[in-house]
Formats: C-alpha cells, structure tokens, sequence
C-alpha cells in the first residue's frame, strides 16, 4: 500500500485529446495553446468497466486522497466515461479535482456537478485581449459565464494560469478578479506556470513563450498577498534548479505514466499496465527511476 505521505494525489486521464482545437485564433495570436503539449489521443478506447476497475485498483494500492482529472480537457464533446469516472472515484473516497478549459462546461454540468470537489480553471489574463490571445478567441467571456454560475451555485473553485513575459506584469490584474471571486465562494489555489520545454517542444515556442525564472518568481510573489486564503503555487521551469514534483498519470486504459524530472524527456515515462503489473510496484518503480535520474545530475 503507498501511503498518503508517498502519493497525496493521482491525475486520471480520459483523452490526452482537446476540445479548444476548435476555437479560431484571435488576429494577432501565434494560435490556440500553441505552448501546450498535449498530443493526439494516446488514451485507448475502453469501456465503463474498466474505468471503474483502474480507479479501484489505485484505491486498493494507495492511501492518496485526490484524484485530478486532466488530460488534453477532460469535458469533451463524446462519451469518455466521464461522469462514470467522477462518480466512482467520489463512491470510493477520492476527492475530485476536475482541470478545464471550461469550454464545454455548462453543456455537461447537471451530470458531474454531485460528483466535483473542486473546479480549476484556466485563465491566462484578466483581459479577452490577454486571455484570448493565449487561448482562442471568446475564451475569456466563456471563463467569465463559468465563473458566474459555479459560483452562484457555491463551488469550489482553483485557477491555473500560463505566463509569458508580458502577460506576467498583468498577474496584479487577475490577482483583483480572484480575490472577487474569493468573496463569493472558496478558492483553494492559483497555480502560475511558466513554459515548459517538454513534449512537442520548439524553438519557435521558446521565442514566444519562454522567459527568464527571474522574472517569474518575483512576480510570483508580489501577488502572494494579494489573495487571501488562496494557496499559490509557482509550477517551474523544469530547468535542473527547477525539478519538477513527481506526479503519476493514470490513463483510464491502465497505462501509468510518471515525470521523473528530466527536461530532456520528450514524454512522461510509461511504466507499465496497472491492471497487469499492480498500481503500488509501477509507482514505486517511478520513484526509483526518479531518484536515479536525479542522482545522474540530468534532472
Ligand atoms: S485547453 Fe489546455 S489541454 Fe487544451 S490545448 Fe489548451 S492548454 Fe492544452
């Protein structure tokens, strides 16, 4: 059994695919997340059933409280078993952490809302100018109506933002709009991130992405206190003097994923099938895949 202390968390991926491939640029964007590095779907095709014996497989190896459902965006227009998946994690005890761009949101919110802990949205800036200019045209007014009805109806919310070396002089802007939030329901986090060079990564991204942790941290913190009762958290470069936190990825196929630190892997590391190998020996595997990584100096 992996305690609570080894694994607090499990990110559950339904797709790696995404939903915001279908919003159009706005005119003087480099296009939609161009810094994302999700991929086509790497998630196989599996019925109800197997979702449901993959979480109770990680309930039955871990001690881990949270389960993050991520992806690509977990709120699809198809049937990815994702209120089946929410429902169980729930009947068995996780908390659920559900991580969208909140485009489809509203559209499949009546079957998921009794089975969401917490809601993180994404939001790049306090602006459509700024917001969209990251994420696509109309992204900012859709985040705006969710924010609006997941708070008239006292949700749980966090925010995760993506900076550039502009859009991180406007955090004291979106820091105002989250301490409004906060006034009207619980806010548990604001994760900020800076570019991260893995994945599908280019120098033509670098350029318009990438900027100095100098940079980031202090503003960072300047914002610290600008929104009470709200964890902040600054995701890092992954630069060596920046590892990453080990983080294991389900895929609800039974395919466990692991970041073992290096910002020279082109992917996560796949350790093997939990419906095959076991949840608690992948995991403790990743752990040592980790260490050695880290001890070999390329973390
Ligand atoms: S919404 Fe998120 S997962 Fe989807 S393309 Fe953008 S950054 Fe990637």
């Amino acid at each position: 059994m992996l305690t609570h202390e080894e694994l607090t968390t499990v990110h559950l991926v339904l797709n790696t695919d995404c939903n915001a491939w279908a919003l159009k640029p706005t005119s003087r964007s480099p296009g939609v997340c161009r810094f994302c590095y999700r991929e086509r779907n790497r998630v196989a095709a599996v019925d109800a059933d197997t979702v449901r014996r993959v979480i109770d497989r990680v309930r039955s190896e871990s001690e881990a409280r949270r389960c993050v459902f991520t992806g690509g965006d977990p709120v699809m227009p198809y049937d990815n078993h994702l209120e089946v998946a929410l429902r169980h994690a729930t009947e068995v005890g996780f908390e659920t952490n559900l991580h969208t761009n909140g485009l489809l949101l509203a559209e499949r919110y009546a079957a998921l809302r009794n089975h969401v802990s917490i809601y993180s949205l994404a939001v790049d800036g306090a602006t459509a100018e700024t917001a969209d200019w990251f994420r696509g045209h109309g992204y900012y007014e859709r985040f705006l109506a969710n924010v609006e009805f997941l708070t008239a109806d006292l949700r749980r919310l966090a925010f995760n933002t993506f900076t550039t070396a502009g859009s991180v002089k406007e955090l004291p802007l979106l820091a105002q709009l989250i301490a409004g939030v906060t006034r009207r329901t619980d806010v548990e986090y604001w994760l900020i991130s800076q570019y991260r060079p893995i994945g599908r990564a280019n120098p033509r991204k670098a350029a318009l992405y990438a900027f100095d942790r100098d940079d980031f941290a202090p503003a960072v913190d300047d914002v610290r206190d600008r929104v009470e009762g709200v964890a902040i958290f600054a995701q890092p470069t992954r630069a060596p003097q920046d590892p990453y936190p080990f983080r294991v990825w389900v895929l609800v196929d039974g395919t466990v994923t692991a970041d073992l630190g290096s910002v020279e892997a082109p992917h996560n590391e796949v350790l093997g099938d939990l419906l095959v190998d076991g949840f608690e020996p992948l995991v403790r595997r990743a752990r040592a895949l980790r260490r050695q990584t880290q001890s070999e100096g390329i973390a």
